[in-house]
């Protein structure tokens, strides 16, 4: 079975010989194959898209909202289909993969087709009296949607494809490479919800390939992109001045002070490493606790983990799945022992399990000890690991937080809310949360990197995903007056 792309409304699945399988982390098995695109196959889409793009942005936001409450319901009609390939190709449960396809993926085309209806603009006071001046949201035109594997859909629904629909632009999507054959199959649910021809062109093939000659053409205006640093970095240079809004890595502490409820900090750490198989920016990627109740929390957090139930995706009684591909587990093992050689105790975990058909089910790992220059401190890890710094003092913190370049998320667990409020206000990060998991998110709250950091640059999620994907039309009116 071939996964095809759709250019132009029309299905293609490119050149015989340039063909590639599509593996089940779980088992090992090929589901099938994804044609590889060529630069020639991106310039197509963005000129489909192109044309779509004038019709789109004659549409009323009324019909717009229509296009995308048909889509949120050809998404739960189809939605155990979606959710099954969901997981076969990304090793994630299913409970999860429906979870992502009914909440993010349905809801999120619901949120937008609401949002764009109440996105008002001004009328600005002015000095003349004989002049109006009034603003409005035009779409941008052509966008670029690139979006990692870790939420195949859901990402890429709420940050860009429903909003930038709702919005009135015409969408070019690359996905990642090891998730492009549920994208295809969620374009056959499009197709079902009567997308307008060119509206969304998927295309599937190598992201320096197909993804940089769609950031590159004339013809696209802006570009949504989630995904690594470097890309990300690789992306803004190669744009050019276009507008980019740039999700990238996260690599947040959570702050766990002396005061804190140990029960509930350690139950929502657990959550926030192992949800996904920590395969998510907002991961808890870093624990700092305070010395004087570090023993208990380790104690706590290795009770709980012990409950994780690594295992077959397709299993009810399954909570982490395998990691997505064999980089991710290499990463997350050479990360681990890396640690481990600076000084860092293993708690639990720390390798693959015997006896599973891929290398890729990495048992729920914690480190206790660990030290500044180790890379897991450093660097993002993106996999189940969940690693313990200890101060004894508060006025280390700065310095432990800074030890990071990412500044996504973070979390802070204290019963004194009025002192982790003003933590929460000095630190510089995209969003904190405060006695919750770093991890807690939902569809309407605007997700980002700090201005400066390795995060990225931009809001997405709810209306701020709209604002960003749009820009601001004035019309200047003289009349006779009054
Ligand atoms: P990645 O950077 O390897 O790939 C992301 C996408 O970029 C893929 O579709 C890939 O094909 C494409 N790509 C690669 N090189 C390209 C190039 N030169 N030009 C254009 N496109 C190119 O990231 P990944 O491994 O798929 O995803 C994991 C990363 O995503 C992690 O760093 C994670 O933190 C980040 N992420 C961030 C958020 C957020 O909201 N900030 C959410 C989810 C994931």
């Amino acid at each position: 079975m071939i996964y095809p792309m759709l250019i132009d409304g029309e299905w293609y699945t490119g050149s015989e010989s340039a063909l590639k399988d599509v593996i089940n982390p779980a088992t090992g098995e090929v589901l099938g194959q994804i044609p590889l695109g060529t630069r020639e196959d991106a310039g197509r889409a963005v000129e489909a898209a192109h044309r779509a793009s004038k019709q789109l942005a004659r549409m009323t936001v009324f019909e717009r909202a229509e296009l995308c409450v048909r889509i949120a319901d050809a998404v739960e009609r189809n939605q155990e289909k979606l959710a099954r390939l969901l997981a076969m190709e990304n090793g994630k449960t299913y409970s999860d993969a429906l979870g992502e396809v009914k909440g993010a993926v349905a809801g999120s085309f619901r949120e937008a087709a609401e949002q764009i209806k109440w996105m008002n603009d001004a009328i600005i006071p002015l000095r003349d009296r004989n002049m109006r001046s009034y603003t409005y949201r035009k779409p941008r035109g052509v966008y670029g949607i690139i979006s990692p594997w870790n939420f195949p859909l859901g990402n890429p629904s709420v940050y860009y494809l429903a909003p930038g629909l709702a919005a009135g632009n015409a969408l070019v999507w690359v996905p990642a490479l090891t998730s492009a054959a549920v994208a295809s199959e969620f374009m056959r649910v499009l197709e079902e919800a009567e997308l307008p021809k060119g509206a969304l062109n998927l295309v599937i093939g190598e992201g320096p390939v197909v993804g940089d000659a769609v950031v590159v053409h004339e013809r696209t205006n802006a570009i949504g992109f989630t995904g690594s640093t470097p890309t990300g970095n690789t992306i803004a240079a190669r744009a050019k001045g276009k507008p980019c809004l740039l999700e990238l890595g996260g690599n947040g502490p959570t702050i766990v002070l002396e005061d804190a409820d140990l029960d509930l900090a350690a139950a929502a750490l657990v959550r926030a490493s192992f949800a996904n198989a920590g395969q998510v920016c907002t991961s808890t990627e870093r624990v700092l606790v305070h010395d004087g109740i570090a023993d208990r929390l380790v104690s706590k957090i290795a009770e709980l983990t012990a409950e994780v139930k690594l295992g077959d995706p397709f299993d009810g009684a399954t909570t982490m799945g395998p990691v997505h591909t064999s980089q991710v587990a290499d990463k997350v093992l050479s990360q681990t022992k890396d640690a481990i050689a600076k000084g860092a105790k293993l708690i639990a975990g720390g390798k693959a399990q015997e006896g599973r058909p891929t290398g890729q089910y990495i048992e729920p790992t914690i480190l206790d000890h660990v030290t500044v220059d180790a890379d897991i401190n450093v660097e993002e890890t993106f996999g189940p690991v969940l690693p313990i710094l200890r101060f004894n003092d508060e006025s280390e913190l700065p310095a432990l937080i800074a030890s990071s370049p990412f500044r996504l998320a973070a979390a802070i667990f204290s019963k004194n809310i009025d002192k982790a409020m003003m933590m929460a206000e000095q630190m510089d990060f995209g969003y904190i949360n405060i006695n919750e998991g770093s991890n807690y998110w939902d569809t309407m709250i605007p997700a980002g990197g700090a201005s400066g950091s390795a995060s990225g640059v931009g809001r997405s999620g709810g209306k701020w995903s709209i604002e960003e994907m749009t820009e601001l039309r004035t019309v200047n009116v003289r009349f006779s007056g009054v």
